[in-house]
């Protein structure tokens, strides 16, 4: 306990969990936490931040990105071109140096994300004999805390305990990896799909029925067993769904029998703008948006949520745990490719595209993902993603703020791509323009109530201390892409832009209970199949170094 009491005075508020919209009020801080404001006349707080004209929100949380983990630094490898061209993160008294591109080093991607006002990510796709790898990167990305979901939708284990049909031990073996890998939430991939990509010639799945032969378990079966299984181990985010066959022309409606198989659970369905085309395949002709029915299955089904994957124009790289998607990329653009099997567990894709504002087609990701946002109806229920770097680096949600708050500028840049977008997709007859309100909410308030973190997200006492100044700006471009000043567990580490401290930052996972006396079993699962030793692979609990298990607001 220190006796410093940060005060941040008369700024206009955003809080949208507590309904607080752009009233003037002070924010107390101490110990890392918000307090109750002191009224006592006569206390003196150690440090008073003028915030009158100004605006304070929660610190930003990204649910779904990739920043961590052996994909993300292959990708790294794979760009010196891009890290040639590009400045540099230059050393200075408070940070080390990084290299930019579009996966940055683990450094830089701490800093710039800080800088943006984000205080929080999660990367989407760690596989489990991975886990350690990507808790040290994280160890080395500064300023935020961070979390992994634990790849599960292709694993051996969870396919032949729904093969067996053996719910209870699926639950259990989900319970026990997510522990053991000390992840915060099961995610799925291509259920099946990259299961037969290494393994069959068909080298995928389509729709929702097809057997994977080795365990004769279909796609649906898999999200059932999985969903069941994280609802019933009462986990903060159940589950995080990347449906069968992203990218690909007609998908919507492998999308929406996804939505349909949940049968009512809570789940969310990740990147949804790469699942919500229609027209047949290989057919550039009929490539069009289906937002509009699946953006209505959402409106009217509360337990889903989704997050965008927007697409931005320009070059990036595509790093995924699709396998069968990362070679379909590299066939499509014609560059360089990698792909990796993780025993047992998972794979990988990895090639640079580029998203050109002249194709019909990038053009119309470009269109789908906005009418996302601008259809779903309730901002609780979609959140603010590029699937960094997929759709776009982090870098552009300023500019994904811009488009979405000013209708005005989203018609100009509408005008600059081919103008067949406009008969295949509704983005041009739509005007609904955000409030600075719903953008807190799809950037920082909406995932932590997705993601069920209680101490983010929001401003009441106990909240940790992570939130962000901006100088608003009729221009919301230039108003979030450098905010004023970030705080982060109470302390002030970006001020006009520059970084002034650089903690570590917390580790976030879960700790679901299971029946223990299932390690038995999978122990011989292991001494059967595995490369190392069923010993050897758990995360151990000293093994990070601040962390913070976060529980379900069930338990
Ligand atoms: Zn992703």
């Amino acid at each position: 306990m220190s006796d410093f009491v940060l005060k941040i005075e008369g700024g206009e508020v955003y809080d949208p969990i507590n309904g607080v919209n752009g009233e003037i009020c002070d924010v107390w801080i101490k110990d890392g936490k918000i307090i109750a404001p002191i009224t006592d006349p006569n206390f003196r707080p150690t440090q008073t931040i003028d915030a009158e004209g100004l605006v304070v929100m929660p610190g930003g949380i990204d649910m779904h990105c990739h920043i961590a983990g052996p994909k993300v630094n292959t990708a790294r490898k794979m760009r010196p071109e891009e890290k040639r061209n590009s400045d540099p993160v230059m050393r200075t008294e408070f940070t080390h140096s990084g290299t930019m591109g579009s996966v940055p080093s683990t450094f830089a991607t701490g800093y710039k994300y800080v800088g943006l006002g984000y205080t929080t990510a999660f990367d989407a796709a760690i596989p489990p004999l991975s886990a350690r790898h990507a808790h040290e990167e994280f160890a080395d990305t500064p300023c935020l805390d961070k979390g992994f979901f634990t790849l599960m939708g292709n694993n051996h284990y969870v396919m032949k305990s729904i093969q067996d049909d053996e719910p209870e031990k699926l639950k259990n073996f989900v319970g026990w990896l997510l522990n053991a890998t000390k992840g915060f939430a099961p995610k799925i991939v291509n259920p099946g799909g990259v299961e037969a990509w290494k393994n069959l010639p068909s080298g995928n799945v389509s729709g929702l029925d097809e057997t994977v032969d080795l365990y004769n378990v279909t796609p649906r079966q898999i999200i059932r067993g999985l969903v069941t299984a994280a609802n019933e181990l009462k986990l903060p985010h159940p589950v995080h769904i990347h449906c069968n066959e992203l990218g690909m022309p007609g998908n919507w409606q492998t999308t929406l029998e996804t939505m349909k198989a949940l049968e009512g659970h809570k789940g969310h369905l990740t990147h949804i703008q790469f699942h919500s085309y229609g027209g047949g395949e290989g057919d550039e002709n009929t490539f069009n948006s289906k937002v509009a029915p699946l953006a209505d299955y959402i409106n009217e089904h509360d337990n889903l949520t989704v997050d965008v994957g927007q697409v931005l124009f320009g070059s990036t790289t595509s790093m995924t745990g699709d396998g069968p998607l990362g070679y379909f990329l590299a066939n499509l653009y014609g560059t360089k490719w990698f792909s990796a099997d993780t025993e047992m567990e998972a794979g990988c894709g990895i090639a640079p595209i580029k998203y050109r504002n002249k194709s019909l087609v990038h053009a119309l990701q470009w269109a789908i993902g906005l009418e996302w946002y601008l259809l779903v109806t309730d901002p609780w229920k979609v959140v603010m993603s590029t699937d960094h770097p997929n759709g776009g680096s982090f870098l552009a949600y300023p500019q994904i703020i811009r488009l979405l708050m000013d209708a005005t500028y989203r018609q100009d840049v509408l005008k600059t791509v081919p103008k067949e977008v406009q008969e295949r997709s509704l983005l041009g007859d739509i005007t609904r323009e955000y409030t600075l309100y719903e953008i807190c909410i799809i950037t920082r308030s909406g995932p932590a109530k997705i993601l069920g973190l209680k101490n983010k997200g929001h401003l009441a006492p106990g909240a940790d201390a992570d939130l962000t100044v901006y100088t608003p700006n009729k221009n919301k471009e230039m108003m979030f892409e450098m905010p004023r000043m970030v705080v982060k567990a109470g302390e002030i580490i970006v001020d006009q832009g520059d970084i002034r401290l650089s903690p570590e930052g917390k580790t976030l996972h879960v700790k679901p209970t299971y029946d223990t006396t299932m390690e038995k079993e999978i122990g011989e699962w292991f001494e059967q199949y595995y490369s190392i030793q069923f010993r050897n692979y758990p995360v151990s609990d000293d093994y990070l170094h601040d962390n913070e298990v976060v529980q379900s607001n069930e338990q």
